[in-house]
């Protein structure tokens, strides 16, 4: 019972994942083209040998059902009939345990070619197999084995279904079939998500190897990024991309685009000369009390400088942060802030500065947990501007990167 209830508690925060992933998804699009459709991202499966059946060599998606070893091997199920159910590999039993992952892939993954090979492979059909030589491609075409790949969309399942990232080495299965990334084993203490029955054993040797096979775009791809991965690298590189859109700060604004295209389109659309800084120069700012957000910009439309104000119990916290990829090279900058009172004087200033200034693709409203400058009530200013003098400059890393 208490398994139950913990497995229906678990595929809900599952769905609720998967649910923010598509979310995710769709604001990227929205600000492209409005809220347009969501593109539909897939892999290139390049090694598609890992769709036959290791010991007859047969297309595993015409002879499910397929089984596996505990040592992870697998066969088709006239293999393990031929083999008298031992595994040829390590000699360990197969037939009784399904290989439920591999039987979803290879219902998932569209192969080109697939019915001209189909054609092939039935004439070819008759012939032993015992000794484990391919008879493919014997007749004379010689195209089969080099140049094939398969496509999946379904990218799904190449993540674990308990914590939805994607699936790495080792993939352990419980006896029913269900998979798990090791991590999840041991915070499932070794029990399946789905039925309860051990899992960490017994890995699943061929899904290892069809991760590791399947290669995908950079989710910027559609912005311009020719970079392609082994599935779930794709988005460690993502949060580095230059290719990541960035959103214009200003308000009602619903512009999108690459960092040099925003940039340009802010400084001829909204850019206010006062509200310009040249790197390494203090900038005095009178910053309205009726804005939030307050916008500078590097001159010849460089990078775009956010800073923030939030009304929080405390005071306000004020935050500065650069509108920019995560990439190398783009608005990596230190900034010193400092904030005064009108009546004036070094008692009445405060300070903040910070060695490397965040970058953000977007503004966001939601109150920070750090990286924060704290001006408590009592230091506010009545007036109905704010006297700000903020100097950033590069990072200094850069310059001597320079010289
Ligand atoms: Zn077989
Ligand atoms: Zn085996
Ligand atoms: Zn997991
Ligand atoms: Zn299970
Ligand atoms: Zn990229
Ligand atoms: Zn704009």
């Amino acid at each position: 019972m208490a398994g139950e209830a913990s497995s229906s508690r678990q595929k809900r925060q599952r769905l609720k994942r998967q649910r923010l992933k598509r979310q995710r998804l769709v604001e990227e699009e929205e600000g492209e083209n409005g809220g347009g459709d969501v593109v539909a991202r897939s892999g290139t499966l390049l090694n598609l040998d890992l769709l036959d059946c290791p010991v007859c060599f047969d297309s595993l998606k015409k002879t499910k059902p397929i089984f596996r070893c505990d040592s992870g091997h697998v066969a088709c199920s006239s293999c393990c009939t031929k083999m008298m159910n031992i595994c040829p590999s390590c000699r360990h039993p197969i037939g009784e345990f399904r290989c439920s992952i591999m039987e979803k892939l290879v219902e998932a993954i569209v192969v080109q070619r697939e019915e001209e090979e189909d054609k092939e492979e039935e004439e070819e059909e008759e012939g032993e197999n015992g000794g484990g030589t391919r008879t493919k491609n014997v007749d004379g075409d010689v195209v089969i084995s080099e140049a094939r790949s398969g496509t999946l969309f379904d990218l799904n399942l190449l993540d674990c279904p308990v914590c939805s990232n994607a699936l790495t080495s080792p993939i352990f299965q419980c006896d029913n079939g269900h998979i798990a990334c090791s991590s999840c084993c041991i915070k499932l203490r070794y029990r399946c998500h789905s039925c309860n029955f051990p899992i960490g054993n017994y890995r699943c040797r061929r899904m290892e190897k069809v991760v590791k096979a399947v290669i995908v775009s950079c989710p910027n791809a559609k912005h311009g990024c020719t970079e392609t991965f082994s599935y779930g690298k794709e988005l460690v590189h993502e949060k580095n991309c230059s290719f990541y859109l960035c959103y214009c700060p200003a308000p009602n604004c619903n512009y999108s685009g690459l960092y040099k295209d925003l940039y340009i389109h802010y400084k001829s659309n909204h850019m206010d000369i006062e509200n310009q800084f040249v790197c390494g120069r203090p900038l005095c700012t009178m910053w309205p009390i009726s804005e939030k957000v307050f916008v500078l910009q590097e001159s010849a439309a460089g990078p775009l400088v956010v800073l923030q104000r939030f009304n929080e119990p405390g005071g306000w916290y004020v935050t500065v942060n650069c509108i920019a990829p995560c990439a190398p090279g783009v608005g990596e900058f230190s900034f010193d802030l400092s904030y005064s009172m009108p009546a004036g004087g070094d008692k009445h200033t405060m300070t903040f500065q910070s060695s490397e200034m965040n970058r953000i693709h977007k503004v966001s409203f939601q109150s920070p947990e750090e990286d924060f400058m704290l001006i408590p009530h009592y230091f506010q200013d009545p007036r109905n501007s704010l006297k700000m003098t903020i100097c950033i400059d590069h990072l200094q890393e850069d310059e001597d990167l320079e010289e």
